[in-house]
């Protein structure tokens, strides 16, 4: 695996594998890597020829009061992980490399971007639209991963892909959970044991809305009332938001007629944990 820091040999050490006729995949992270990452990167192994990984912390989707000093950071131990699941090229570039003069131009997707965590980050969708865009400018990938954990993320990303006519093919892959259901974050880390365990009420509450679900239950205003009970029945978690939306559009929606997506967001102390789940037949549209 090579590791690069800089824009070109990024593109030098892609084009060469292009032009040996392999088919690019991309994983953008921020690091400190977990199994949600590494599913990721085992799926573009299996796809394609020539794999990057960029570890970017990306200062332009944090927030002013955000934990961008505090984030973790192991590039070495990332490094490791990502040579031993067969990962190509790991682009780490520093911010003076991806920001060397400042940013004057931004990538802004409208609507998707106001619902759901955009309410509570502003400036954090546009972050991830501009940095994602000027990745896959970078790269040029054929193919490019994103995890359902960050839905919103991703249904950002794909619509930028298609309204910029970008040539590449977003795929995405499913929540990976621990033992107890925590849906896996690099965040994690930063909670107290108590919060840990705390932080299980997410999960377990997406899990009901799933039965209920099953049951026949369609009032998706009814759905989220109950998960926000349920979270706000546990003393550790601050709720944000618990919401159901159309899975396409991310507009609240009442009766649940097609995909909808049950998302909830909540803090455990100083650390907030977003986790979601799908509601209706198969694959949103
Ligand atoms: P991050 O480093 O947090 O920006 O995440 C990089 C990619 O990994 C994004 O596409 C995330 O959606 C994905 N990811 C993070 N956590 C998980 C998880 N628990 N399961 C699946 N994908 C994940």
């Amino acid at each position: 695996m090579k590791r690069v820091t800089s824009i070109a040999e990024a593109r030098a050490a892609v084009a060469q594998s292009r032009a040996d006729g392999r088919l690019v995949g991309l994983v953008p992270t921020m690091g400190a890597f977990h199994e949600g990452h590494l599913s990721l990167m085992r799926r573009a192994r299996a796809d394609c020829g020539h794999v990057a990984v960029s570890l970017f912390v990306n200062p332009i989707q944090f927030g002013p009061q955000e934990d961008l000093t505090r984030y973790p950071r192991d590039p070495d131990r990332d490094a490791m992980l990502a040579h031993e699941v067969g990962v190509d090229l790991l682009f780490e570039p520093g911010v003076d490399e991806m920001y060397p003069t400042g940013f004057a131009t931004f990538v802004e997707v409208e609507r998707l971007s106001g619902h759901l965590c955009g309410r509570s980050r502003p400036g954090h969708f546009r972050g991830v639209a501009t940095v994602v865009t000027k990745l896959f400018s970078i790269i040029a990938p054929d193919r490019a991963y994103f995890g359902r954990k960050d839905y919103q993320q991703l249904r950002i990303i794909e619509r930028l892909t298609s309204d910029l006519s970008l040539p590449v093919v977003v795929v995405s892959m499913p929540i990976v959970r621990e033992a107890d259901g925590v849906a896996m974050s690099s965040r994690n880390r930063y909670l107290s044991p108590e919060e840990r365990v705390a932080a299980r009420v997410l999960h377990e509450s997406l899990s009901a809305a799933n039965a209920e679900f099953a049951r026949g239950e369609r009032d998706g205003r009814a759905i989220a009332g109950r998960t926000e009970a349920r979270i706000r029945a546990e003393p550790r978690a601050r709720l944000e938001y618990a919401e159901v939306v159309d899975a396409g559009t991310l507009e609240p929606i009442a009766e649940i007629r097609q995909a909808a997506l049950l998302a909830v967001a909540a803090h455990f102390g100083t650390t907030r944990l977003i986790d979601s789940t799908l509601l209706g037949v198969g694959e949103p549209p």
